[in-house]
């Protein structure tokens, strides 16, 4: 038997269960859509993160992304702006009309996350922390799960399982990048884990191409390259002015670079669609 087939026995089933898309607010994340999720990867104050989402709105993404607790390398990085962060979240989010994910590190701290955002982040460093899976399931909200730096599809979906067992199925997995041998980039975007998930898992995909690259420059050509393997979406940093970023800055897109990857992406999806459409005819 493959690789693939064992792991699907171990999975328990789950690879037969019906997909499910992840509803927030009017936005139904999964199969046949393609949301894009973008914004600063720390918010910093209330100009740069009301700048930032707004430019991100007009340029046509759906859900609004801004760390407020951030889980640095460094202790003396900055750490975030903490509860001040997350109600600057939650006023421009209602400003602007637009749902926002942000990321919690600490189990304590899951209830008031969960009361100033939609979509609840478990980053890459705490996708084997446990009591806080259980602990930000239970809250109900949507999780958006990363993979863990080093982790295999079996522990990130088995870390996935975790939320589930909570009774909540609201779950969208995100590939950043894990570590290679390479160091050029931050880290590898493994691009095969797009069509593995879709054929392991019910729950949708979305990749990050800021953290796996580290670079604005290459963000645009990992978009699409994911977007053409399968995914249902993109979590996308951009700051208004990146040369001034607390956190990520160089691989933080300028908005009007941002513009313009949204303007390439809506042709590539919709040819993605006409595709998908023929198949599923030729099959009928
Ligand atoms: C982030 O999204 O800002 C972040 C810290 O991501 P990751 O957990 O993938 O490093
Ligand atoms: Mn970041």
């Amino acid at each position: 038997m493959s690789a693939m087939g064992e792991l699907k026995e171990r999975l328990n089933g789950r690879t037969e269960e019906e997909k499910k898309k992840v509803g927030v607010g009017d936005i139904f994340l999964g199969e046949g859509t393609l949301t894009v999720i973008a914004g600063p990867c720390a918010v910093e104050n209330e100009e740069q993160l009301y700048a930032t989402a707004k430019a991100v709105k007009e340029a046509g993404a759906g859900i609004l992304r801004g760390g407020a607790y951030k889980p640095r390398t460094s202790p003396y990085s900055f750490q975030g702006l903490q509860k001040k962060g997350l109600i600057l979240l939650s006023s421009i989010s209602k400003r602007l009309n637009m749902p926002v994910v942000t990321e919690v590190v600490d189990p304590r701290d899951v209830e008031m996350v969960a009361c100033y955002c939609d979509i609840l982040q478990i980053g890459a460093r705490n996708m084997q922390n446990y009591p806080l899976l259980q602990e930000a399931g239970s809250s109900q909200k949507p999780l958006l799960l990363k993979r863990g730096l080093s982790a295999t599809i079996e522990e990130w979906l088995l870390a996935a399982e975790y939320i589930v067992q909570t009774g909540n199925k609201k779950i969208i997995l995100c590939e950043r990048g894990i570590r290679s041998f390479q160091d050029i980039t931050r880290f590898t975007l493994d691009i095969s884990t797009i069509p593995l998930v879709k054929a392991l898992s019910p729950f949708p995909i979305i990749v990050d191409p800021s953290h796996c690259s580290g670079d604005r420059e290459l963000v645009p050509a990992i978009a699409q390259g994911a977007i053409a393997a399968g995914a249902h979406g993109l979590i996308i940093e951009v700051h208004n002015c990146p040369q001034e970023a607390l956190c990520d800055g160089a691989q933080s897109m300028t908005p009007e670079g941002f513009k313009t990857l949204m303007d390439d992406l809506i042709p590539l999806s919709q040819y993605l669609k006409r595709q998908e459409k023929k198949r599923v005819k030729a099959i009928i």
